[in-house]
């Protein structure tokens, strides 16, 4: 039980108007995007710092009072990595919101962890530059949220993950001591790269306060079509040559399974690209500099592509209204499980030769336990990220049945049971699926070394 005067104490810290407790607390910070606090529990405090001297009074007082305390971004993770544990104190980051700074010859920016990534985005294309990480929560995630996810997205085959995005970083450890290491160089092999320790930590070795982003210049011209497959192994075919002819221009290839297209089309009214005849469908979409030659090149490669019958059938986007509507379509899976039941979503991924046979083998695994699912299937392929989405299953009970299946098929192909949404307290079960022992030891004496006393998020991860 929290003591009032430790209550007070953070009213101190933060200011009065900067603490809430008991039915004060905001719904919005007891659940993330994936889950909710279970009814009955609450945590002690929802503290609201405005800069890193704050968090680090706010974590020395926790620790002293044995306090848990729980970083929260944008609440839009899909793992359950900010949700708040009973009693704990919250710390959510959304008054950390300013831009300090762009340095164009640098090419970077240095930013306070509370701003939405689409503030982040919006301000670099302003100047003249493009902050390369996307994804769909873009208008609430924060930029230290998807740093503490080490977030994905639809661009890492051309730009790498939020890893590949962070130069340097400030954060706050357990025991209040602020670290700060804005780094802007691309190379700095001064001693250990500490910053890599943060990323993907998802909160549980310090709390990110600032960062400084790497920046990409701004793309000239997009060229993108919406591809029709026979079969899987012409998809493999198709990103090999894509790879090969497009280079670094190659920004996207997401991949779905006939049952994706039938719902975007038949259930969330989009407009059919293609007929839905074949065994698989790509969005790819190339970035580069030349807005002059790059859309022929492209046409070109995707006609030799026709040509050479690797592609069954293709649509290139004449426009960016049809360009738009392609996304749409790629889209339209955060509609999918609406109003449908109790959905179960897994993101996994394995390496990208085996996806053909890995897809095959879930959905068999699946059928044969519940001939009823119908799992739907889409991916970034390059990545060798899939996406398995349930819309409905039978009950709660039937979850962990689920999980063991999609897991289980993902630990026999030599995956990964988390590709980007980090492991938070909904995967806790099943990290040891996808690492040693010995990984996972590693992993604890790291958190021992930074949180010997276990305050910062305690139990997630592991
Ligand atoms: C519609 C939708 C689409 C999505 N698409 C993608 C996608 O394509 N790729 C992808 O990777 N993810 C995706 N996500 C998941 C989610 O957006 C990301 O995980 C995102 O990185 C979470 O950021 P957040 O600020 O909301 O963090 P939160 O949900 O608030 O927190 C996530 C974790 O980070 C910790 N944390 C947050 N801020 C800090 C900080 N400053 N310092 C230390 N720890 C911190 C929290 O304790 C928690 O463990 C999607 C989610 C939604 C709802």
């Amino acid at each position: 039980v929290t003591s009032n005067e430790t209550i007070a104490a953070l009213r101190r810290i933060v200011g009065d108007r900067h603490v809430t407790t008991g039915a004060d607390i905001a719904p919005g910070h007891l659940a993330d995007a994936r889950m909710a606090m279970p009814e009955g529990e609450a945590p002690a405090a929802l503290v609201c710092p405005a800069n890193a001297a704050e968090i680090s009074a706010v974590l020395k007082l926790c620790r002293s009072a044995g306090l848990a305390v729980v970083p929260q971004g944008g609440m839009t993770g899909l793992a359950g990595g900010a949700v708040p544990l009973p009693g704990s104190v919250a710390v959510a980051l959304g008054r950390l919101s300013r831009i300090e700074e762009i340095d164009t010859a640098a090419a970077t920016m240095t930013v306070e962890a509370g701003v939405p990534l689409e503030i982040v985005q919006r301000v670099a294309d302003d100047a003249g530059f493009l902050f390369a990480l996307d994804l769909g929560a873009r208008g609430s995630c924060h930029i230290g949220g998807v740093t503490a996810t080490n977030a994905g997205g639809n661009r890492v085959l051309r730009f790498g993950m939020m890893r590949d995005l962070v130069l340097g970083i400030e954060v706050v450890l357990a025991d209040g001591t602020i670290v700060t290491s804005l780094n802007k160089m691309m190379k700095n092999n001064a001693g250990y790269d500490l910053k890599h320790l943060f990323i993907g930590s998802e909160g549980t070795l310090g709390i990110v306060t600032r960062l400084v982003l790497r920046l990409h210049p701004k793309p000239r011209s997009v060229a993108t079509a919406f591809c029709g497959f026979a079969k899987f192994d012409d998809v493999l075919a198709f990103l090999g040559r894509a790879r090969a002819e497009l280079g670094g221009t190659l920004a996207t290839f997401e991949v779905m399974w006939p049952e994706f297209y039938r719902i975007a089309i038949e259930e969330a009214g989009r407009r059919p690209p293609l007929p839905p005849a074949f065994a698989c469908y790509v969005l790819i979409e190339m970035m580069g500099t030349d807005s002059a030659r790059d859309p022929e090149k492209f046409a070109a490669f995707m006609e030799q592509s026709l040509d050479d019958r690797l592609i069954a059938d293709a649509v290139v986007a004449g426009s960016e209204v049809q360009r738009g509507a392609f996304w749409h379509i790629r889209d339209a899976s955060s509609e999918f499980s609406r109003g449908q039941g109790i959905p179960a979503g897994f993101d996994v991924s394995v390496p990208v030769g085996d996806i053909g046979r890995f897809v095959e083998d879930v959905a068999a695994r699946l059928a044969a336990a519940f001939p009823d699912l119908r799992p739907v299937i889409f991916g970034h392929l390059a990545d060798g990220n899939i996406h398995v989405e349930i819309r409905r299953i039978p009950d709660e009970r039937a979850r962990h049945d689920i999980e063991e299946i999609v897991y289980g098929a993902t630990r026999d192909w030599g995956g990964s049971v988390s590709a980007e949404h980090g492991i938070g307290l909904v995967k806790k079960p099943y990290l040891a699926y996808s690492r040693t022992p010995e990984e996972i030891a590693l992993m604890r004496t790291l958190k021992t070394a930074l949180d010997p006393d276990n305050i910062l998020n305690p139990g997630k991860i592991f």
